[in-house]
């Protein structure tokens, strides 16, 4: 009998003759904000890098997710598209914010954040082959997803002018070809803050329906515009019925580790989004779901005064970041600023991002890991202002030390 080692080893056919990952998914490592929240906890730097806020949201909402548990709703599987409770508040937040009707039985459904509703919309919704146009830099999530589809991602650029990211229409409309299923939308943008507004929306639209595409829009910022308004796609003619509308609770509630989003679209979109979400998690967050349900019946001056505090943070990250020497993007919405390296006299955002928590005890997000070609990207890096004012100062301190 050979022992173990004398055999002759097996012609690899086995899992080791290929790599272990789906090789759609080839290159994509772990995510920068998991890089970069590993990096602050160990260096114990300031993180200005992962979105998250850093005060948790409405003490009512945490008390009602509480009061869900000890009063035994949501602890089992709650139903597939969602509590009704929930579907009946974002169809009711829909209707009052932007005078948008869903049906809550048929056309919302309730999603693990946004990012699962994003996975099970693409998933659902794009085949091999498919084309899908997203704004570029995009949010990490959209590139994995179109991936994992079999999609094949085709960026649309927003280009810094006058301080601000613009959306160049011409550019989307060459994008279009005979293969593009849908247009992947987000807006208030995620990392450049750009808000695209009611003429670019309705150009958008147009275009969609003259070449009937479908529209899956990201609109998690919907409640952080600071300058101008936040327009729903869904709402510009020919666009109820080809528009999947996402949002979640993290953002505008204060709550990211709750995981509560949802979809809000026409029926048979619904349908084929529920399709794929109920293999991708079936449920989750039964408890929490009942906590949001109360959050967006939160008055109209709850989202007046999370708008006005962060406006507040913008203007104060900005200049701050100006005065430290940094070219800076005004961000009309979310809470993200992108800044230019280059007056800093360093053109490579990823070093610096790496190097930054050693340096000055900061940490920020290099942009170029949102676009296809690194090199668009590389000298932009992404702050988030979503915390408190005074550790906005202590960071702006530390960065203006080193100049
Ligand atoms: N879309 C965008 C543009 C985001 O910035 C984020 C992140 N926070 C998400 C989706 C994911 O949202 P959620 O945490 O609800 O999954
Ligand atoms: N959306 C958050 C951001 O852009 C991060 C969420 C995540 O870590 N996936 O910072």
């Amino acid at each position: 009998m050979p022992t173990m080692d004398e055999r002759t080893p097996e012609p690899a056919t086995g899992p080791a003759a290929r790599p272990l990952l789906n090789r759609g998914l080839a290159g994509f490592g772990t995510t920068i904000f998991a890089e970069m929240s590993a990096l602050a906890a160990e260096t114990g730097a300031i993180n200005l890098g992962q979105g998250f806020p850093d005060t948790d949201g409405p003490e009512s909402v945490r008390e009602a997710a509480v009061r869900a548990i000890r009063d035994g709703r949501g602890n089992q599987y709650p139903p597939g598209p969602g509590v009704p409770e929930l579907r009946q508040a974002v169809a009711d937040h829909q209707l009052r914010r932007y005078g948008l009707a869903f049906d809550p039985d048929t056309e919302v459904l309730v999603t693990t954040g946004a990012t699962e509703a994003i996975a099970a919309a693409l998933l659902a919704l794009v085949e091999p082959g498919d084309e899908v146009i997203a704004l570029e830099p995009y949010y990490d999530s959209y590139a994995a997803c179109i991936a994992m589809a079999g999609g094949r991602r085709v960026p649309v650029t927003l280009r810094p002018r006058d301080g601000t990211y613009h959306l160049d229409l011409d550019e989307l409309r060459a994008a279009v070809t005979d293969r593009t299923r849908l247009l992947l939308l987000n807006t208030p943008h995620n990392p450049t803050g750009t808000v695209l507004d009611h003429a670019e929306l309705a150009a958008i639209a147009e275009l969609a329906v003259d070449r009937d595409l479908l529209v899956v829009t990201d609109e998690v910022y919907e409640h952080l515009v600071f300058d101008g308004e936040h327009h729903p796609i869904a709402g510009f003619p020919g666009m109820r019925e080809r528009t999947v509308t996402i949002s979640s609770s993290g953002k505008t509630f204060s709550l990211t580790g709750w995981k509560v989003g949802w979809i809000t679209a026409a029926a048979p979109l619904v349908t084929a989004v529920r399709t794929t979400k109920q293999f991708l998690t079936y449920v989750s967050g039964g408890p929490f779901q009942y906590a949001i349900a109360e959050a967006l019946r939160l008055p109209d001056s709850y989202y007046d005064e999370l708008r006005d505090s962060l406006r507040a943070r913008r203007d104060l990250l900005t200049a701050g970041l100006a005065e430290a020497g940094f070219g800076v993007h005004r961000p009309a919405g979310t809470y993200f600023v992108t800044a230019d390296i280059r007056p800093l006299g360093e053109t490579d955002g990823f070093a610096f991002c790496r190097e930054l928590p050693a340096r000055r005890g900061v940490v920020a997000i290099p942009n170029a890991v949102f676009y296809d070609d690194p090199a668009r990207g590389a000298p932009f890096v992404r702050f988030a202002f979503c915390k408190r004012p005074e550790v906005l100062h202590e960071a702006l301190t530390r960065l203006r030390a080193s100049r």
